[in-house]
């Protein structure tokens, strides 16, 4: 798909979208039509005081992930790794529909996009399915999304949290006294939405892993005042700086966990944060503004981390595990709190050891949890069935103190700065005996279940 408005096509043939006809507010009724929605992708024709719609949710469930890479879900985990073990460098060209319409200086306000206002006690309106595109000297593009809290005509707040890539850049732009420029990409194609949910490392370029999912380069075009290259099939893009060493007080904002953000006291409150001043804006002749519906899981971004966090987790544990079988992020730990492994076991220690792995990837996660291949990790009640059967915690745990977070908000009981993370190694002992999983013969169940018409009452005919 070359950009949203084909994504958008392909939801509505497989009726994955809803059009909403009548008139809507952009403060707190749209995101209330996408609660409405359930997993369902929400397109708001008309909104109150703008000419531009909005469309959210389109990653509202994991069918549209389907869709999106043109893959069925059993097999979106291993052709994910295949598709992205072969990066594609995106391609410069000389314009693209992102061009339409350009707007520079003074003529930018973001009051003409019909930004909204997501949950109750949001700081603001947000942009929060902005792409934000960066550039590095030595470390060269990298796409994230960040959220950004609309502040003035050309000016907003953006939140970069201290293990975010988009710290880094700031921070080596800062100590050379120099602004960071800064693109803001919203309605991008969907392979993009993936890619930037990747935690792999410093230099990784997400232009190509998103070329990589789609199998062909993303186009990209020179921004019109700044030394960054945008997505030529974006809907719109806001070009800016991030002044040195200016910080304001930005959020609260709703998050992926289901609460807001909180301030200095603990309580939900806005934080300092950095400051982009934006000096350009381009867009498409009629644009389609996306959001991203937030807020206590399930919300759509669980469905968007799945497959990279998936992805980046199995890698990760292979490193240290080769026979790894399974990696899945359970939404109730917000997709990205909890993990759970299986493995083929080989070695006493092995179980550790992919704990370890686990609880030191960049991902976030709090509660790693291993356990052997005969466990299907997808099916919560197999996981608790192997905790309760097969650990002993003071043996089976580790817990790690001190360690950075993602935005927890549990995070406030300790100095709020850092958190503990524990893991549990549910896989049975191989150096010393253990008792076998029980079961009926297997024979006997096959025939049993072949017969079955005969044992309740059918005509004894096979
Ligand atoms: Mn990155």
């Amino acid at each position: 798909m070359s950009d949203l408005r084909g994504y958008l096509k392909k939801l509505d043939e497989n009726k994955e979208i809803i059009q909403i006809k009548k008139e809507i507010d952009r403060k707190w009724e749209v995101s209330a039509a996408m609660k409405n929605a359930g997993g369902m992708a929400v397109f708001c024709e008309k909104v109150k005081g703008s000419n531009i719609p909005i469309v959210g949710n389109v990653f509202g469930n994991m069918k549209k992930i389907e869709i999106a890479l043109e893959c069925p879900r059993k097999d979106l985990l291993n052709e994910y790794i295949k598709r992205v073990s072969t990066l594609i460098p995106p391609k410069v060209v000389p314009s693209g529909p992102v061009k339409e319409k350009v707007f520079v200086r003074n003529e930018v306000d973001l009051d003409k996009l019909p930004i909204p206002t997501i949950n109750e006690k949001d700081g603001g309106p947000y942009i929060d399915a902005g792409i934000v595109i960066i550039k590095d000297p030595e470390f060269g593009h990298n796409l994230a999304l960040h959220r950004i809290q609309v502040k003035g005509e050309r000016k907003a707040g953006i939140l970069a949290g201290p293990s975010t890539h988009l710290h880094t850049y700031i921070r080596r732009a800062w100590e050379k006294g120099q602004p960071l420029e800064i693109a803001i990409a919203i309605g991008c194609p969907p392979v993009l939405y993936i890619a930037s949910q990747v935690t792999g490392p410093l230099g990784l370029d997400e232009y190509e892993i998103a070329g990589a999912l789609r199998g062909r380069p993303i186009e990209i075009v020179k921004c019109e005042t700044i030394d960054v290259n945008v997505p030529a099939f974006a809907e719109i893009v806001l070009e800016g700086v991030i002044p040195p060493n200016q910080m304001e007080l930005e959020g609260p904002f709703g998050e992926f966990h289901g609460y807001y953000t909180p301030g200095k006291s603990g309580a939900t409150g806005p934080v300092e944060m950095p400051v982009i001043e934006f000096q350009a804006m381009t867009l498409r002749e009629s644009p389609i503004f996306q959001m991203i519906m937030i807020g206590k899981p399930p919300t759509e971004g669980l469905y968007l981390r799945a497959l990279p966090h998936e992805a980046d987790l199995y890698r990760i544990v292979k490193e240290v595990i080769p026979e790894v079988k399974d990696v899945y992020f359970p939404p109730g730990g917000c997709g990205r709190y909890h993990a759970v492994v299986s493995i083929k076991k080989r070695t006493e220690g092995d179980g550790k050891l992919a704990l370890a792995a686990m609880l030191a990837s960049r991902i976030g996660i709090k509660l790693a949890i291993v356990v052997d291949d005969d466990i299907d990790i997808r099916d919560s009640l197999d996981v608790e069935w192997a905790m309760a059967t097969r650990s002993q915690f003071d043996k089976d745990s580790i817990i790690v103190n001190g360690t950075p977070h993602v935005i927890d908000p549990s995070a406030v009981k300790r100095d709020g700065k850092t958190i503990s993370k524990f893991g549990i190694d549910a896989t049975r002992p191989i150096a010393s005996p253990y008792p076998d999983v029980c079961d009926v013969p297997k024979e006997v169940f096959e025939s049993v279940k072949r017969r079955w018409n005969e044992y309740i009452g059918g005509d004894g005919s096979e």
